[in-house]
């Protein structure tokens, strides 16, 4: 797997504009506390490329160069921006800020604790916080697993910011993308971790310092590993996704991992980046070209099925394709290179958000239009099964193409539709299943009858390094 760094052109052209009406608006009133003073610095991370679509990008190379000018003396005279590193109380202010200042489309909630108590909160954006709607999918974010690795925790901040702000601008991406998506945002997965490499600092900061919880436990190699299961099921004709947990799990994990296993258990994700390293500058694993500004770019194009998706937890366990995204070494950047990391990375932030939408989906009912519950949707050439939500509904990533789609359920008999793909929205297709007759017996694989030959010897599941 490429992640290719975004082209120059695209990093100084937007970046300056957008820091050059930053910095102006910077030197009007700052570091304003409350509601408005939210709004003000939040207002700030809204900027170029959005400005750019409704078309008022300023023009001329000089102006970027007076912008950049501009920029570097006021970061002399000023020394700090509103762009600060946020300790856990900071976070956790910032996030319930987001939740006052937007209540009608946000919810925080908190999946569980640390090992030192703090919690995993979670900021979710939706127009019906707290509640799945059946074909809306669902979406997370997960940053700062590696306690030292902070930016991503920094830009998930900045995001839910954004994003509340954009909302309350009339944004129409925004808006949309809100409206049509359920999208959970955990900023910081070891909250214990960053509290140990923040108190290095960034200039002293180690490799290893804060990486771990506070057991010093690497969340990342804590997942159960399903790889061992997955092969012998491959080799056995078993069910290809939703792999069972070993027993005892529980009791085997971090609290921090308990709490996110229980977290996709919980949720039907479709499609997940857990923020690693230094920077998230990073092309999507879908390659398509909705965005005039990305069209034409090298852009390393990735079936959703791709091998980087074998080892993941997400995938194997639940119907979630999460990419982790690890690039810089700068694990913990200075506060001074906060605000271009936010303008460098938005737009893969927010464009990531909205390949949710793409492939297939809709809704599997019984003749009498009833939901069936976790049906099994299949696609051929694909060994890797999607399961449906309690609601009757499924969402199946697929790259623009025509494939051959299969729902099936137990005690309903199989149904096999053709579809072709677009770059677009995602396609609907609805399913309507036939009850299965009496006495015959469904052609389901392994999942998710658990009697089937194909289960009944499954090999130990490890956890731990992997
Ligand atoms: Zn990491």
């Amino acid at each position: 797997m490429v992640w290719v760094r975004e082209s120059r052109e695209r990093e100084e052209g937007p970046s300056l504009l957008a820091l050059l009406s930053g910095s102006e608006r910077r030197s009007r009133g700052r570091r304003q506390t409350g509601r408005a003073g939210l709004r003000k610095r939040v207002r700030k991370r809204s900027g170029a490329l959005f400005a750019e679509q409704s078309g008022t990008m300023l023009s001329g190379s000089s102006l970027i160069w007076i912008g950049a000018l501009l920029l570097g003396l006021e970061a002399l005279l000023t020394g700090a921006s509103d762009f600060q590193h946020h300790g856990y109380e900071e976070m956790v202010r910032a996030l319930f800020a987001v939740q006052s200042e937007c209540p009608y489309i946000t919810r925080i909630y908190s999946i569980g604790r640390s090992v030192e108590g703090r919690h995993l909160y979670v900021l979710e954006f939706s127009d019906n916080p707290g509640i799945h709607e059946a074909l809306e999918p669902e979406f997370k974010y997960v940053g700062n697993m590696h306690g030292n690795e902070v930016l991503g925790r920094e830009l998930l901040i900045y995001l839910a910011q954004f994003l509340c702000e954009e909302y309350r601008a009339g944004n129409e991406r925004i808006t949309r993308l809100i409206h049509d998506t359920r999208i959970h945002i955990l900023p910081s997965m070891n909250p214990d971790g960053y509290e140990v490499a923040a108190r290095q600092g960034p200039e002293f900061n180690g490799y290893l310092v804060g990486r771990g919880n506070a057991k010093e436990v690497d969340l990342n190699r804590n997942f159960p590993d399903l790889n061992a299961l997955m092969y012998y099921y491959e080799k056995h004709n078993g069910q290809n996704h939703h792999l069972p947990l070993p027993d005892n799990w529980e009791l085997q994990v971090e609290p921090e991992t308990l709490a996110v296993i229980k977290w996709m258990q919980n949720y039907n994700f479709i499609l997940s980046a857990n923020l690693h390293g230094g920077a998230v500058v990073a092309n999507y694993p879908f390659d398509k070209s909705r965005e005039p500004r990305i069209r034409g770019k090298t852009t390393y194009s990735a079936t959703p099925d791709d091998k980087m998706f074998r080892k993941d937890f997400n995938y194997l366990h639940t119907n979630c394709f999460e990419i982790t995204l690890e690039l810089s070494c700068d694990k913990f950047p200075p506060a001074t290179a906060l605000a271009s990391e936010w303008l460098a990375n938005r737009e893969a932030l927010v464009s990531y958000m909205e390949q949710v939408h793409h492939g297939i989906k809709g809704m599997v009912y019984d003749e009498n239009n009833n939901p069936i519950s976790n049906a099994v949707i299949s696609v051929a050439g694909v060994n890797h099964d999607i399961t449906g939500g309690t609601d009757g509904d499924y969402f199946r990533l697929l790259l623009p193409g025509t494939y051959t789609v299969t729902a099936s359920a137990l005690g309903y008999q199989p149904f096999t539709s053709m579809v072709t793909v677009g770059p677009a929205e995602a396609v609907q297709l609805h399913f309507y299943l036939k009850v299965q007759p009496k006495g015959t017996n469904s052609n389901m694989k392994g999942y998710p009858n658990k009697k089937g030959p194909s289960t009944a010897k499954i090999p130990p599941t490890n956890l731990g390094p992997r």
